[in-house]
């Protein structure tokens, strides 16, 4: 099959996937105006917030002390998607606020951006006990609220954080080793995985790749 048919279907298909995740089950066929026929209504984080409300949609509700939604701009290019809260998230009900949130500050800062330019949330919004690694149960009880908020944000870049992120948002079980270094594409979304500042923070050799993922980000972010 020609080259541009295979893209163009593999794109439908991450699209229809997409819709999917933020609740459009069905494409309503109409007679009338085909603009109106295709139109997701548009909603705000806080209504994407007050529809997760008080949530026990999973186990991890039962351990949890807070709900970490998510933070930054509503309006942010840059999306940056980590793993799940830590012990610090839990209490103070923000993402990326212990070491590997200090971390991630100051990787932002190395292209110039501040944390309040970009959006910050995860992949569950509720802390694994121990910090365990999110179960797919969990990620899947989750993954409609992140479809939310990424439709409200409609960022241009995401940056996804981790093995956990990286294999949720691009549907793969590849290992984040061998997802970075690479660019991806959802429903017209740039993907960047890199490795996750915990990780970093056990592995500062690993930093240079970091760097270099960042670097990607700039130079996009710059071209628009
Ligand atoms: N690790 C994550 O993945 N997310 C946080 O919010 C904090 C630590």
């Amino acid at each position: 099959m020609d080259e541009n048919v295979n893209e163009m279907i593999g794109n439908l298909k991450s699209y229809l996937e997409y819709l999917k995740g933020i609740g459009v089950g069905f494409l309503p066929i109409s007679e009338g105006d085909p603009e109106e026929a295709t139109q997701v209504p548009i909603v705000t984080l806080d209504e994407v917030r007050k529809e997760l409300g008080d949530c026990s949609r999973c186990k991890l509700h039962r351990t949890r002390r807070t709900i970490v939604f998510g933070e930054g701009n509503e309006k942010a290019s840059l999306m940056v998607i980590g793993e799940g809260p830590g012990y610090d998230e839990d209490i103070q009900g923000r993402p990326f606020v212990g070491k590997a949130g200090q971390l991630l500050t100051k990787i932002l800062q190395s292209i110039n951006l501040a944390r309040e330019e970009v959006y910050i949330t995860n992949i569950v919004k509720c802390r694994p006990p121990q910090n365990r690694n999110p179960e797919p149960d969990e990620i899947q009880s989750c993954s409609p609220f992140l479809m939310k908020q990424i439709n409200v944000i409609q960022p241009k870049i995401i940056c996804a954080l981790g093995t956990f992120s990286a294999q949720t948002l691009l549907k793969t079980e590849t290992k984040i080793t061998a997802l970075r270094g690479k660019i991806y594409d959802l429903a017209g979304i740039t993907v960047i995985p890199t490795y996750h500042p915990a990780f970093l923070l056990r592995n500062p050799e690993r930093k240079r790749e970091v760097w270099e993922d960042m670097k990607k980000i700039a130079e996009r972010m710059r071209a628009r």
